[in-house]
């Protein structure tokens, strides 16, 4: 009898908590929903400030600008953090062409992140086309010396996932400098990374290998590599022209931007939910990532605007220089550890402001299980896969003290279409699919704050 009433007790509370749980997750959609401020921060950044690659004049505005936004919406503290960034300037817009014979076809090329010039006359030679190291490796030193290598592999468009056909493709883009250059390559010109055919270049980050010289790099659009391509098969010995003039300069000073709100009971147990404010120089940097950036100042605006008191403090933070260099997620991490600083979970929107399908984490399994059990009360909000996937760059390195890393996932099939390209505007981002995206992380971080991991 006794264990009965208990157990009627305790059904009713598990009950009545998951009933509020659930009123205050719709709560939280409808402020969002009907009043959220996301897409109009958005505007701003994207129309008045614009392309805020690190160490740049829109790097420093989206700084100040999104303190300020914090500071006007009331969070409790909101404060810079002081982060050496690297600085790499384009330079004047890239020329590129294929000569055969008499005829030359101009073809739209960017210099990739972290590349080199060419010398002032530019780079003309015959092209290799290889799809991966291994056949570059096969060519040797005889077949790729004094020659451009044309890195050729395409995302796989077969791919559901489209951050896995990226992530299958992108190691050309990163290191096909350096491989091609192992073999005496004067050059790289690598397939940008999308499954569209189009004449847009996408720009994106690559690291040169110590030991190896430096060759200069830029990445083609997809309808150039195609073309390149074919009249390869038809004129192996044809020529390509590729001159650009970008630089690295001296590392700059800059800042991650944070905002938060101490929590009541448990202060010193810290949410982070952020994005990265930098984006690469050819856009407005919509999508990657000042939809994440808007999204997480927005999780915080909606939990004050509600009179939602956490109970654990939250933290929005604008993570400085992930496109290039990935300081400031580093400098966090570094920052908290120096401070003793206690990261029970951070959540990142890196992914685009798509219509939301979930959330991917990276912990342990009994962390990962504390979230999956709120499958239930997510679900009706289209937010169904949740489980262990890939966290995100810029939180990466609070991994290593034990944080619950979550990355927020939206619909990624539209997301290669505008990414690192001049496509990633405003225009590429739905308002709605950016309000459900910010409501999807404040409804998380509602129930994180409350239950604790
Ligand atoms: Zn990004």
């Amino acid at each position: 009898m006794k264990k009965i009433v208990v157990l009627l007790l305790f059904c009713s509370f598990s009950a009545f908590s998951q009933d509020s749980d659930s009123l205050v997750i719709r709560k939280i959609y409808n402020e969002i929903l009907s009043k959220g401020e996301a897409y109009k921060t958005l505007t701003y950044l994207s129309k008045k400030i614009g392309p805020r690659l690190s160490g740049s004049d829109g790097a420093a505005k989206a700084v100040q600008y999104t303190k300020k936004v914090m500071e006007e919406y009331g969070f409790e503290r909101v404060f810079l953090q002081d982060v050496m960034v690297p600085h790499w300037v384009r330079g004047q817009k890239e020329t590129a062409f294929i000569e055969t014979g008499k005829q030359k076809i101009n073809v739209p090329i960017a210099a990739l992140g972290g590349s080199i010039a060419t010398p002032i006359a530019g780079i003309k030679a015959e092209v290799i086309e290889v799809k991966n190291f291994e056949e570059l490796e096969a060519l040797g030193t005889e077949k790729v010396k004094g020659k451009i290598v044309l890195f050729n592999r395409p995302m796989d468009a077969t791919k559901i996932n489209t951050f896995e056909a990226y992530g299958g493709a992108v190691n050309q883009r990163g290191n096909g400098a350096s491989q091609a250059a192992k073999y005496g390559a004067v050059g790289a010109i690598v397939r940008s990374m999308t499954t569209l055919q189009d004449d847009n270049p996408h720009t994106g980050g690559m690291r040169y290998a110590t030991g190896v010289p430096m060759i200069p790099t830029a990445a083609i659009s997809t309808n150039g590599a195609n073309l390149l391509s074919k009249m390869l098969k038809e004129n192996p010995k044809l020529k390509f022209y590729f001159k650009q003039s970008c630089e690295s300069l001296p590392d700059a000073p800059s800042h991650n931007v944070v905002g938060e709100i101490k929590g009541t009971e448990k202060p010193d147990e810290i949410i982070v939910v952020g994005g990265h404010l930098d984006s690469w120089d050819l856009a407005e940097g919509a999508q990657d990532d000042g939809a994440g950036c808007v999204q997480s100042i927005e999780v915080l605006r909606a939990l004050k605007a509600l009179g939602i008191k956490p109970k654990r403090t939250i933290r929005v933070v604008m993570f400085m220089n992930e496109e290039n260099g990935l300081r400031g997620g580093t400098k966090y991490a570094d920052l908290a550890k120096q401070n003793n600083e206690k990261h029970i979970a951070a959540i990142e929107s890196d992914n685009g402001g798509f219509t939301p399908r979930g959330f991917g984490m990276v912990g342990t399994d009994a962390q990962i299980s504390k979230v999956t059990v709120y499958k239930n009360l997510l679900s009706a909000y289209d937010l169904k896969e949740i489980g262990r996937g890939s966290g995100g760059a810029d939180i990466g390195p609070l991994g290593q003290q034990g944080t619950l890393l979550i990355g927020f996932k939206p619909d990624s099939q539209r997301y290669f279409d505008f990414h690192h390209a001049k496509t990633d505007t405003l225009e590429a981002v739905n308002e709605r699919e950016l309000n459900l995206g910010a409501a999807s992380m404040a409804a998380l971080v509602y129930l994180l704050d409350k239950y604790g991991l």
